[in-house]
Order: structure tokens, then sequence, then C-alpha cells
């Protein structure tokens, strides 16, 4: 997914000659400024609209401190490798990662383990994105199966217990998080006015509002064609994030099937339900992330009522190229490719 800006130059010429006559002070101007970095192994895309400092670079530091202060896995000093390293102990958490892991179990609850932070040593075993991508043996399956599932886990307040052997997994909410974590932040900065921010194309933060008040647009990419046109858009409201899984992001091809990266926790194994792509937005990065890995696992079907539990809207892409809509996102929702059908999700 890639961020694409509406331009607004007529409607602007229109609006900035109602505008000639407020006095404005030079230093007081809304500046746009933007950026790419690099965190949590993705391309991060910011603009920023502000009065004051550019702070995209400080935005990018953020991000980079979230995933070796929590999320990583190499580096050992993160929260979650030191979990993950005294399993079988109670460990006590920052607040913050408290916080993250209460939102993230209850969410693999709601979605009856569909969702499931759990299942960290399977994602290794396929080793999706690493040297030796392949289909491990059943066996090796059948026993690495049995260190998964969210329920093992006991949290009670900051003190975290996981059962020996099992390990956690917050990839499917690490780019979320680190969009939360930039819209905090933003909130604290009173010459901020409004921010689109992109983590790897898949989990995006809409923040405040534009100058000439146009919309937030997001592009929603085709799953069978991304280097190629984009599927559609959404338009986004300031305060609203994001995100998309897919089929498409992270995989191999073997036999003619594709070896993807979101499991189901039940088998082991890639989702093949039909689905190439899910997009999820609601009012938090967390749950947008989560949800729409959930969404993908369950299916649109049972996907349905998750939703609606968290307020949040989405957009299914089938393999028969049909891309559903819930009824809150009909209105916002463009479509940019005529070999796709748009129909009602239900
Ligand atoms: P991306 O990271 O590409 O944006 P997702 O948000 O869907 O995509 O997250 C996929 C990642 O989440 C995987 O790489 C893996 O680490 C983890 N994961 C895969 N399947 C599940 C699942 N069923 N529940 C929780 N995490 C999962
Ligand atoms: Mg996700």
């Amino acid at each position: 997914m890639k961020i694409r800006q509406k331009s607004m130059a007529l409607l602007c010429g229109v609006l900035c000659t109602g505008m000639m006559a407020v006095p404005v002070l030079a230093d007081t101007e809304v500046q746009k400024y933007t950026n790419t970095d690099f965190a949590m192994d993705t391309v991060v895309s910011e603009t920023l609209y502000t009065t004051g400092k550019d702070l995209n670079t400080t935005i990018g530091e953020k991000i980079r401190e979230i995933e070796t202060e929590f999320l990583s896995w190499t580096d050992e000093n993160s929260q979650i490798a030191k979990l993950n390293a005294a399993s079988g102990e109670t460990t006590e958490v920052s607040e913050e990662l408290t916080g993250y892991l209460e939102q993230i179990f209850q969410l693999a609850q709601d979605s009856d383990g569909a969702f499931d932070p759990t299942i960290g040593k399977i994602i290794r075993l396929w080793d999706i994105t690493g040297e030796d991508p392949h289909v491990p043996e059943q066996s090796e399956l059948d026993e690495l199966l049995n260190d998964v599932g969210y329920q093992k886990v006991s949290l009670d307040g900051n003190k975290v217990t996981l059962e020996k052997g099992m390990t956690l997994d917050l990839g499917a909410t690490g780019k979320g998080i680190g969009c939360d974590v930039v819209a905090d932040f933003l909130k604290t900065q009173k010459d901020v006015s409004g921010m689109i921010l992109n983590l790897g194309g898949s989990s995006v933060m809409a923040y405040g509002e534009k100058p000439d008040g146009s919309d937030w647009k997001v592009a929603v990419t085709d799953p069978r064609d991304t280097e190629g046109d984009y599927l559609g858009a959404i338009t986004l409201e300031g305060g609203e994030f994001l995100s998309t899984s897919g089929d498409y992001e992270k995989y191999f091809m073997e036999d003619g099937k594709r070896y993807h990266h979101i499991l189901d926790p039940k088998t082991g194994y890639p989702v093949w339900n039909g689905l190439d792509s899910v997009t999820v937005v609601c009012d938090s990065g967390l749950l947008a992330d989560g949800l729409s890995t959930a969404c993908f696992v369950l299916g649109m079907d049972d996907a349905m009522e998750l939703l609606e539990k968290y307020n949040a809207e989405a957009v299914f892409v089938d393999e028969d190229k049909n891309v559903y809509l819930t009824d809150g996102i009909k209105d916002r929702f463009e479509l940019m490719k005529n070999t796709y059908t748009v129909k009602d999700a239900k």
C-alpha cells in the first residue's frame, strides 16, 4: 500500500483567495516535510505538516526504539527476547508492554485463537523470509504446535509467565504499535497539525488534517499485481489507522502453491481460504494490525462479528477478484481497477 495524495490545487486556489484577507505571520505558516526512513525491517514514509521544526528524523528514531526496546527477536535486550528466554518463569515487564499484551491477548481470545502471538517458533520453522524457506516435516510442526496456545500464557498485571518452551512473536502487531506510539508523540507536539505515516505499506496512521482540508488518501495494493497499478484507495480521517495483511507480502512458491507468512495457529500451515488480502480501518494501530491478521485467518464470514465488536471496517479481496466492503467503508473506497468487482461484505 502506498500513499497518494489527491491534487487539490484547484480547490486550494479557490479557498486561498478567500483567506487572503487574514494576515498570516510567516513563521506560523504550516510547512510540509516528507522523509523516507528505514525501521522494523521496512521502509517508513513520513509526511508531516507543522508550524514548528521537522520531526521526521525523531519519529524514525522512535519507531526504531520500540523495536529494540520491546519487540525485537534478535536483540537479546528487548523485553520480548527476555520474556522468551525466561519461559517457565515469571517476568516483570514495563507498563507499556503490559498495555500492549493486554490488548493482544484479548484479541487472541476474541478471535478464538485465529490471531495467536504464541506461534513464534512455527514462524521460525518455515523461515519464510530467511535463508532457507521450506515446507517443514509434519512431525516437526506437531512437536512445535505443543508450544502454541495463547491460553497457556498468564498475565497478572505486569507479571507475565510463559509455559516452558513457549515464545511470543508480536510480528502481527509491531507496525501497528509503531503507528500508535507516533500518534501519542504527535499529541504532545502542539505545532503539528497533521501527519500521514506509512510503515512498510501495510500499516498507516493518519493524524490531524492537511492544511487545505483535503482528505488523507491511502492506496490499496492489488494482491496479484503488487508492482502495478493500485486496486483502489481509501479515505481516512485524522485519528484513524489502516492495516493490510496479505498472502503477497512474504511468501515462496513450491509445486504451484503459495506458502505465505500468515499461519493458521491450529495447523501451523499458511492460511488458504480464498482470501488474497484483508485491509482493516479502526481507531488503534495495534488493533488495525492485529485485526487484519485475525480476519485473514478467520475468513470473511467469521470475521464480521469480530470487526463489529471492535467497531472496525474492512476490505476483503478474494482470489476471484471480488472486493467486499463493510458498511462503514463503502462511501470511502474508490475502485481503481475494472478487473475487480465491488460487493457488500456479509
Ligand atoms: P505484515 O507484518 O507483513 O504487515 P501481518 O501484520 O499480517 O503482516 O503480520 C504477519 C506476521 O505475524 C507474520 O510474519 C508472523 O510473524 C505473525 N503471524 C503469522 N500468522 C499469525 C497468526 N495467526 N497470529 C499472530 N501472528 C501471526
Ligand atoms: Mg497484522
